[in-house]
């Protein structure tokens, strides 16, 4: 490993740490997330384990957001059923703002218990995983059913099916009575380069990916929520007996929604007239709720 591990600083909370190690064709990002979560979490009353599903739900966006090439792209990891316990949960990344929120029922989680699994919550969900680069006016969007124990699991099967890139992520969160931390490593083997999309066949034991991943692999879940643990320290474990690694800042990770009284208004403005009255009740303001902050809007349009 090079002295660049050194030279890119200290990490702290709710930062990315971009990384390559080039002479195995892989690439990777790596993630913390602190305060960052009890913001997002914060506008929310959401009971222990749907805290602990957006927090696991939160870092992939983080990981996968931070791919982005574009600023101004927009990644949005959305969770679906038809009758699961949680029949949404939505998080989304842009421009290293995060916000995300879960739609359940609540008596029937109280059923499943502290700990309940993935399948619990979902049942047979799948999971949508979207790239929108503004920039190019250009969409990507892939569907996975739920088939492993973790969200991060259907997120490996994403890169896959969807991108035919072999990944590895891992996830941990831990929930403390004083705040929520969460950590996170993504790894990828990327040989033919990272422009080029046409993959025709994914090499999975590829002798290059083989080493990548049981190396990457051996993070714990206490590394990746260890505060005292720096982020370069954390690689530098993983991946120091490789030639090189680079490791470069990525995004400072923030709390950010869109939600604004103009921003509401000028969606408003778009409906004609008659549904526009439609909309509004007895005092004449149309209510607006935004599902990330938990707040409605009440917009008076005169
Ligand atoms: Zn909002």
């Amino acid at each position: 490993m090079t002295d660049s591990a050194a030279s890119a600083g200290t990490t702290g909370f709710d930062q990315v740490l971009a990384f390559t190690v080039p002479e195995r064709n892989a690439r990777g990002r790596v993630v913390r997330l602190g305060p960052v979560l009890d913001d997002v979490i914060a506008a929310h009353a959401y009971p222990a384990p749907i805290r602990h599903l957006l927090a696991e739900a939160l870092v992939l966006a983080a990981l996968l957001g931070s791919l982005l090439k574009d600023d101004q792209g927009q990644l949005t990891i959305q969770a679906q059923t038809q009758d699961g316990v949680v029949d949404l949960l939505v998080c989304d990344y842009r421009a290293g703002e995060l916000r995300g929120y879960a739609r359940f029922d609540r008596a029937r989680l109280d059923d499943l218990g502290p700990n309940p699994t993935l399948h619990a919550l979902f049942g047979d969900g799948y999971l949508a995983i979207t790239f929108d680069l503004a920039t190019a006016g250009q969409r990507y969007q892939g569907i996975v059913p739920f088939e492993g124990d973790t969200l991060a699991a259907a997120c490996e099967s994403y890169f896959f099916q969807s991108e035919q890139i072999p990944t590895l992520i891992r996830v941990a969160v831990r929930s403390e009575p004083g705040g929520c931390v969460a950590g996170g490593l993504l790894l990828q083997h990327l040989p033919e380069g990272e422009e080029g999309r046409e993959r025709l066949h994914v090499q999975l034991d590829h002798p290059e990916w083989e080493h990548m991943r049981i190396m990457g692999g051996a993070v714990s879940r206490a590394e990746l929520v260890d505060p005292a643990l720096d982020l370069e320290r954390l690689l530098w474990r993983l991946f120091h007996e490789e030639s090189e690694v680079r490791i470069a800042q990525g995004a400072r990770i923030s709390k950010g929604c869109r939600c604004t009284s103009e921003y509401y208004r000028s969606v408003l403005s778009r409906f004609g007239p008659d549904e526009r009255e439609e909309m509004r009740n007895e005092e004449g303001l149309i209510l607006v709720d935004c599902a990330f902050c938990s707040r409605v809007f009440e917009i008076d349009l005169d």
